[in-house]
Order: structure tokens, then C-alpha cells, then sequence
């Protein structure tokens, strides 16, 4: 099999946000990016992003047509990697306001936590991704103030997860298809590959 014929299918969710910049950072990372639009188009990829945006407006959308069960059904046996407001739509419960989510990742989203003045910040922050600390883009965050214990942390801001793993399932509260270091892709890419040998 040539190296081509082996890069895995990887749905962004393009309803709002960033599809563009993910698919950049997946054809990097040695995957084929594919816009998802309608719930039918899931069952073509072996993974999924849920870009960055706004939750509440993704959700109305996605309260339509039986996206949100499809999603649901799609992360119980693939890998999701959800970021920012992605993450907001992974997580267990989300407050500050409560709203709707998918109950994939045994997280508590805190919507917009930082606050008015360092709501949106670039910070330089260590992981356990092996090499140099990591770029990270900030744009009205999430908070993570609880994780459960099957959750991996692999990366902190004071103190607060900021990258987490459970399983198949990813959450950065931060925008890595914003910055150049491709770590965190190449990591969900990885995740995907192993999941469908
Ligand atoms: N503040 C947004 C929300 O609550 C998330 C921001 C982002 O995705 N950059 O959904």
C-alpha cells in the first residue's frame, strides 16, 4: 500500500468556524480532510473535528435533523477531537450558561472563563506531547473545571487541563490550527490511524 492510499478520512464540521485551517493542519499531519455538513456524511469518515466558533450557534443548527444523535452515535465508536467551542459541545455538562452537549468526554465546560480583559491571549504553555512548549491560541476559552477519572491531562494554564484525552476522544480549549507546530493534529491523526486498523 503506498503512504497515500494509508492517510485516513478525517471529517471537520464546517456548519461555523474554522473548516479551513483544520484542513490545512490535517493535510499536514498526514491526513485527508472532508467537510461535514449533513449527519449522512459521517458514516464516510474514520474521524471527526468539532472546530472552534460559537457552541450556542453550532447547536442550533445541529438540534436539527437528528445531527446532535448522529454525533453522539459517531463519538460512541470513532475518535472526535473537539476544540474550543468543540469542546464545549463534547463535554459531560456545560455552565455559565448551562446548555445542551453531546456527553462524550466526562469534562465540566466553563463557557467564556477568563473573563473580559484576557479573553483572548497567545500563551507558550508545556505538554506531555514530548519536545518544546506549545503555542497556544486562546479565543474566549472555555474553562475545564472538572475531569473525571478515565480523562488524561496532557497539558495545564494555571493549573486548568487546557489538552485532554479520554480514549478516542480529544479537547483543547485553544485553536491549534492557528499555530504552525502541528503536535496536536499529528497526535488526533495518530489516535484515528491506530482506531481503524
Ligand atoms: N466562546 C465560545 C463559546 O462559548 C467559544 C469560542 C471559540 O470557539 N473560540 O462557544
Amino acid at each position: 500500500m503506498t503512504k497515500e492510499e494509508k492517510r485516513p478520512r478525517i471529517g471537520v464540521l464546517a456548519i461555523q468556524g474554522d473548516f479551513a485551517a483544520h484542513a490545512e493542519a490535517l493535510a499536514e499531519s498526514g491526513a485527508e480532510a472532508v467537510a461535514i455538513r449533513k449527519p449522512e456524511e459521517l458514516a464516510s469518515v474514520d474521524g471527526l473535528i468539532l472546530p472552534g466558533g460559537e457552541s450556542t450557534t453550532m447547536l442550533k443548527f445541529l438540534e436539527r435533523g437528528g445531527f446532535l444523535d448522529a454525533l453522539r452515535a459517531f463519538g460512541a465508536t470513532k475518535p472526535v477531537f473537539g476544540t474550543c467551542a468543540g469542546a464545549i459541545l463534547l463535554a459531560r455538562e456545560v455552565r455559565h450558561p448551562a446548555q445542551v452537549s453531546l456527553g462524550l468526554l466526562d469534562i465540566v465546560a466553563e463557557r467564556n472563563a477568563y473573563g473580559r480583559q484576557i479573553d483572548s491571549m497567545i500563551l507558550t504553555v508545556p505538554t506531555s506531547l514530548g519536545g518544546e512548549p506549545l503555542e497556544m491560541v486562546f479565543i474566549r476559552a472555555p474553562r475545564i473545571a472538572e475531569t473525571g477519572p478515565a480523562v488524561e491531562v496532557l497539558a495545564r494554564r494555571d493549573g486548568a487541563p487546557v489538552l485532554v484525552r479520554q480514549g478516542r476522544i480529544m479537547a483543547a480549549t485553544f485553536h491549534p490550527e492557528l499555530s504552525a507546530d502541528r503536535r496536536v493534529h499529528r497526535l488526533f491523526v495518530d489516535i484515528v490511524t491506530a482506531d481503524s486498523v
